[in-house]
This record gives C-alpha cells, sequence and structure tokens, in this order.
C-alpha cells in the first residue's frame, strides 16, 4: 500500500470513556457523519458500540444505512444496536431508507412529518420516532420557537404516527466562553421546551452542544452554571434526558476555548488535555534521489536548492487531503513528515497525487520506508494552522485505506 491511516480502537475507545466521563449525567451522542470525520464510520461505529454509545449521529439516511450494516456485519445484534440519529434534514426519498434501518430522523416542519407518515403507514410501521430541531439562532436547520413550532406541536398531538422522542438544538459558537449568542440561543431553547411541555408533549430527549459544550465548565453568562449543568437542569424541568453531541473529540482534537470580549471567566479546557488523536497517516517512499545547489524543485520552481540535497518522494498529495498550503518555498516553510522521531520538511509544492520531502539530514531514509504524514507528533492541527482552516476540515478531507488497529 503507498498510503494508509492507522485507526486506533483503543484511543477511541479512551476518548469515549473521557466524554462520558466528563458528561457525567449527561449522555453522550458519538457523531460519526462524514464517514466519521475521516475516520471511517463503518470501523468507528461498531467500536463505539462496544464502548457503550447508545447514541450514533449521521448525516443522511444513507449514511445511517451503512452504519447498521457495518454493526450487523461486526456481530451487534439488532436489539443491542445503537439508536442512529440522522442530522441533517431528510429528503422524500430518504423516508424508505430511515424506516427500514431503523434510523431517527430529525426534522422540523409538518411536511416533512407528513411524509415520514405517509411512508409509515404504506409499510404497515405503527410508530415512528423523530426528534425536532429547533432553530435557536443559527438560521440554518430547524423551527423557530413561537408560532411556527406551534403549528409542529399542533400537528404532533392531532396525529399517532409520529412520536416525538427528541428537541435538540444547535450552538453557533460552543468554543467560546461567555458568548453572547450562546446565551440568547439558550433563552430561546427554554422557550421552545416550555413550549413542547405546555402542549402536553414529553420528548424523552433532549439535545444541545458539541465537543466543545462538554470541554467548557466556565460558568457561562454568570449565570454560575456550565453547559451541561445549564442543560440537565432543562432536562429535568421537563422529565427528559439529557444528551450532549460529540464528535471532533472522539477523534482526539476539540477547539481551543476562546474567551468573548470582557468575559471574566476562567477557560480551561476539560477534556482536551487528555484527548489522543486516534488516526495515523502513513505514506511509504517511492523513491529517493540527489539534487545540486541551484536546482529548482517541484511545481513552477518555487524552492531552489541551496546546497546539495536528498530528495524522498511520497506517493501523495492534494488528492489524498494533503493540503497544498502545506507547501515548502524559497519564502515560506511549510508542513513536515516523521521518519521514526526525525522530521523531513515539505518541499516544493504538494502536487496532487506527490510530495517531495527533504531527507538531507536523514541519510538511512530509503525506498520503501514509512513517513508519517499526520499523527504521532504531526496533528490535524498543524496542517490547520498551516492551511488557515480548522482540524475538521483537515480529517474529512484524508483520504486513503484505512486499518483497524
Ligand atoms: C457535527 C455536529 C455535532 C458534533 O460537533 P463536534 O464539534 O464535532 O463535537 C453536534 N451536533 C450537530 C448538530 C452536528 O452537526
Amino acid at each position: 500500500m503507498k498510503s494508509w491511516i492507522e485507526i486506533s480502537a483503543q484511543r477511541l475507545t479512551a476518548n469515549y470513556r473521557l466524554l462520558v466521563e466528563a458528561a457525567a449525567d449527561t449522555s453522550v451522542l458519538a457523531v460519526v457523519k462524514a464517514d466519521a470525520y475521516g475516520h471511517g464510520a463503518q470501523l468507528c461505529a461498531p467500536v463505539l458500540a462496544q464502548a457503550g454509545a447508545a447514541w450514533l449521529g449521521v448525516t443522511d439516511a444513507a449514511e445511517g444505512a451503512a452504519v447498521r450494516a457495518a454493526l450487523t456485519a461486526q456481530g451487534v445484534s439488532p436489539e443491542q444496536q445503537p439508536r442512529v440519529l440522522v442530522m441533517s434534514e431528510a429528503h422524500d426519498e430518504d423516508a424508505r431508507l430511515t424506516l427500514e434501518h431503523r434510523l431517527t430522523p430529525v426534522v422540523s416542519s409538518v411536511l416533512q412529518m407528513q411524509s415520514l407518515a405517509h411512508a409509515a403507514r404504506e409499510r404497515g410501521i405503527q410508530l415512528v420516532d423523530v426528534h425536532l430541531e429547533i432553530d435557536t439562532g443559527m438560521a440554518r436547520q430547524g423551527v423557530a420557537p413561537g408560532d411556527d413550532l406551534e403549528e409542529v406541536l399542533q400537528w404532533l398531538i392531532q396525529q399517532s404516527v409520529v412520536r416525538l422522542d427528541g428537541v435538540m438544538t444547535h450552538f453557533a459558537s460552543a468554543e467560546v466562553t461567555g458568548s453572547h449568542q450562546t446565551a440568547q440561543q439558550r433563552r430561546l431553547f427554554e422557550q421552545a421546551i416550555l413550549q413542547v411541555v405546555s402542549a402536553g408533549l414529553r420528548p424523552k430527549w433532549i439535545h444541545a452542544g458539541n465537543s466543545s459544550t462538554i470541554d467548557n465548565q466556565n460558568d457561562e453568562a454568570g449565570t454560575g452554571e456550565s453547559p451541561l449543568c445549564w442543560l440537565r437542569k432543562l432536562a429535568h424541568m421537563a422529565e427528559a434526558n439529557p444528551m450532549v453531541r460529540s464528535g471532533l473529540s472522539l477523534y482526539g482534537y476539540s477547539l481551543p476555548l476562546e474567551c468573548e470580549q470582557n468575559y471574566a471567566g476562567r477557560s480551561e479546557p476539560l477534556v482536551h488535555p487528555c484527548l489522543q488523536p486516534i488516526m495515523t497517516w502513513k505514506a511509504r517512499v517511492t523513491h529517493v534521489r540527489e539534487v545540486e545547489p541551484g536546482m529548482k524543485i517541484g511545481y513552477n520552481g518555487t524552492l531552489t536548492a541551496a546546497r546539495s540535497m536528498r530528495l524522498a518522494l511520497l506517493p501523495i498529495g492534494y488528492a489524498d487531503g494533503l493540503r497544498r498550503e502545506l507547501s515548502g518555498t524559497d519564502v515560506r516553510a511549510g508542513g513536515w513528515v516523521l521518519f521514526g522521531s526525525q522530521a523531513a520538511a515539505i518541499v516544493g509544492r504538494v502536487s496532487m497525487n506527490l510530495t517531495i520531502v527533504d531527507v538531507t539530514a536523514l541519510p538511512s531514509v530509503a525506498v520503501g520506508d514509512e513517513a508519517v504524514v499526520l499523527g504521532k507528533g504531526i496533528t490535524a492541527e498543524d496542517h490547520a494552522r498551516l492551511a488557515a482552516t480548522i482540524p475538521y476540515e483537515i480529517l474529512c478531507g484524508i483520504k486513503a485505506p484505512r486499518l483497524l488497529l
């Protein structure tokens, strides 16, 4: 194999357990959408189920079906399988997969629920659980509290096929402590939950937030409550179970907590220092060459050898998710890879399927040797910094065969 990704089941389990412990009385939904953030949902979902996850989160019904198939293939019986939440709003054609694979869809409109109810009746299914998303200020998905929510609630109580199993919202700035936006979103969510309860509905689950919500133990918005403490109280009031949805932290990362301007609270992250990246991306050297001083290296000759150099060629590039911003040029140092514990700088432009690294100081590097491209000391945060993006985008972009260790 020219390049591959090793996924550590042990680290994934350890990260999950750490999150469960930190979330205390709040359940943790393990997000495996976008192919488990590039780590392979087929590999990660069974490990998480084994670790005790009661809920998994996917983007669409097709991902949900693939997760069910992976769980079944790993011998997890239907009764023992976690519930699977489909977090992006469904299209009509998703109803079939949703029902067939016992997925729990996120909904926000009567139209959507009508189409589900119709598909259920056609199949003789008596009851479909849904989670209702409330838009508390992201202008993305969900129904607004107030009249729009009331219409949805009135429809729900007048029929018997669709059951409101959960109510959820999503925060725009969970990693910002003392965020005014989060405070506003909380107030709207509280209002929505009151509306749900007043309508006589009793959802089992109330969920909000992401990895940063677990990480942030600050007294938010001067209320004396951490985000999870707030969530627990709200769920308790509605006689429901609180749940938080974590993705990035499962894979060993989380965003640094930021402080809103003029916010005097603390901001030490709770779990981040203890998380371990579960992915190690490796590639094998396919060629080694010596170049003379003055030789231009790679596309557009953006780097000129100032001395004799020894260059190793790796058979990966931006098509595999190695970002082009990691290129090392005469004006800018770029990314690096590791041979054992020793770093080799990326030199010249990262090409589509090839990358050159400087092994002048590593005379033992030979064709067939393994280079660590990411993991074991090189983090997705390192790549993200160079590429001016977030670790999420780096991880999702990596394409290589995956092995579960
Ligand atoms: C992706 C996602 C999450 C997980 O976010 P992380 O920052 O990766 O923990 C939680 N909730 C929703 C609705 C999401 O789409």
